[in-house]
């Protein structure tokens, strides 16, 4: 685990005209959930459907329809709120929120304003060796999306596609604990991690599987501190919510305009207003797009179709006990178990998948030296190749553990290692296999090294000389003699005689 006692990083300074400022940024995060069917209806959750072909007459709203709730849905904010070491609400409820949009066929969307399934918790975002910033949680509820419009298939037509109609999210809101526009990025990343180690959300920001909308604020150093102390938001800055970003370098981006836009707005002598703006990554930059709405306008209220959800303790316990390891304890068992570094245990914790991959090398074997193949050989390898990640790479666990067998049993040396391993890589295959039918075995006969020493011996007299008077130079022969074997001769059997033969 994390030790909690590591310090919190300072909160960015700006430096104003008028004197120094902080940021202030608080996240709310739509997390699509990683389930088959959507949220009240059996349609498919599927991404890159036809328009239009996941939807059914109730999540195009058709009348006397009714919504039928996704337990698989509610299992999976459940989930995620325990990973986030939240309090589960055993009765909530939903609500409508009304809007006028012709991508929502109902005219309102589904969602937890009063009573939320999820209350509280923690992200804990590691910004460098030894500083951690806690960031609370408000709530997750669980709601519905919308569809979408599509604009540029006609020059005069808009369409509306319904696929998106309905599919389940879940809203992850924080307090206002985020310091710097770096840690929301971080925050947002870590958050992203925990889900995918969670298998709540599948993380995939391309698809818009999780988007944020960034509120930020600014106030003069000691403000936070007091909001810190009795809650009373007047001691923070006004903020101003960016809508629906979706990746971390934007949340960075985003966040870090509208703080200097902030500050310039007030030390101009201007004031802010709560709005809704949109970040343009183009141009680098949030534009205000409505003022901000409060909970009237959308004129909330219980959904008469829906009974309250009321889930039994008992159920939560027992998704409880199949909750997945998470990164921060996965980290830990690494250094621990593994005496892995902070910094490796770290990167092959980075993805769920790095750690699984790593684990399955490490599988009977000497886990630091598992841990050094993954991250230099194959991960270094990886680099060079365009759109290789771990789940797709050509060398499989079983396939880099073999290669390591083979350097342990002494049948390779650790230079030949390479040589296969860049083998297997670009062309597949069994490494003991490969090894056996290409000659690349260790030569460990000392008649044929004794031979090759020999050679090297007679061919440089002169070095000869310098070697007897400077032993560190027995280096040079080891050199020339694995060179002469093509990297086959076991080393240790090469300095050994190669140190017998100058007589050091
Ligand atoms: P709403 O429902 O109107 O969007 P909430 O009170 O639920 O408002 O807050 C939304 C988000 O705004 C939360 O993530 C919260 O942390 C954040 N937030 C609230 N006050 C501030 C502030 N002064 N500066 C930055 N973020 C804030
Ligand atoms: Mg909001």
């Amino acid at each position: 685990m994390l030790d909690l006692a590591m310090n919190a990083p300072e909160p960015r300074r700006i430096a104003g005209a008028t004197g120094d400022w902080e940021i202030v940024i608080g996240l709310e995060v739509h997390a699509q959930i990683a389930t088959q069917a959507k949220l009240f209806s059996g349609s498919s959750t599927r991404f890159g459907a036809e328009p239009n072909a996941n939807v059914s007459y109730g999540d195009a709203a058709m009348p006397g329809t009714l919504p039928v709730l996704n337990r698989g849905c509610i299992a999976q904010a459940v989930r995620t709120g325990l990973g986030l070491k939240s309090r589960i609400n055993l009765t909530s409820s939903f609500d409508r929120k009304h809007y006028f949009y012709p991508d929502l066929p109902s005219g309102f969307q589904l969602t937890q304003l009063f009573q939320p399934l999820v209350s509280g918790g923690e992200v804990l975002v590691e910004m460098g060796p030894g500083l951690v910033r806690r960031v609370r949680l408000d709530r997750i509820h669980v709601e519905q999306d919308a569809g979408k419009l599509v604009h540029d298939m006609d020059p005069a037509m808009s369409f509306v596609d319904v696929n998106r109609g309905g599919m389940p999210l879940m809203e992850i809101v924080s307090r206002p604990d985020i310091r710097s526009p770096e840690e929301a990025a971080a925050y947002l990343g870590k958050l992203r991690l925990i889900m995918r180690y969670l298998g709540t959300c599948d993380g995939n920001m391309q698809e818009g599987s999780i988007r944020a909308d960034v509120n930020v604020s600014v106030c003069r150093p000691g403000q936070y501190e007091k909001w810190l102390e009795d809650g009373d938001f007047s001691h923070l800055g006004t903020r101003t919510e960016i809508k629906n970003v979706n990746s971390l370098r934007f949340v960075q981006q985003a966040a870090e305009y509208e703080a200097r836009r902030q500050i310039a707005v007030i030390e101009d002598g201007g004031t802010l207003i709560q709005e809704t703006r949109l970040y343009d990554p183009d141009r680098g930059e949030t534009r205000s797009m409505r003022s901000k709405e409060t909970a009237e306008d959308y004129r909330y209220f219980p959904d008469p179709d829906l009974l309250p959800l009321v889930i039994e303790q008992a159920w939560v316990d027992g998704l409880g006990a199949g909750l997945a390891e998470l990164p921060d304890a996965r980290k830990a068992r690494y250094i621990a178990d593994f005496g892995l570094s902070d910094y490796d245990a770290s990167v092959l914790t980075a993805e769920r998948e790095n750690g699984e991959y790593f684990e399955a090398v490490a599988q009977g074997r000497d886990g630091k030296q598992a841990a050094n193949w993954v991250l230099n050989e194959l991960f270094g390898r990886m680099k060079r190749d365009e759109g290789v990640d771990i789940t797709n790479c050509p060398v499989s666990p079983a396939q880099l553990g073999g290669i390591i067998d083979l350097i342990g049993a002494g049948t390779i040396s650790g230079k030949i290692a390479k040589d296969l391993f860049e083998i297997v890589y670009t062309e597949g295959g069994d490494p003991a296999r490969i090894v056996e039918e290409r000659g690349m075995k260790q030569v460990t006969d000392t008649g044929a090294i004794e031979a090759a020493v020999d050679a090297v011996i007679a061919a440089n007299p002169a070095q000869v000389d310098k070697a007897k008077q400077n032993p560190k130079l027995a280096g040079w022969f080891v050199g020339q003699v694995m060179k002469a074997t093509g990297g086959k001769a076991s080393p240790a059997a090469v300095n050994e005689i190669v140190a017998a033969k100058l007589g050091l």
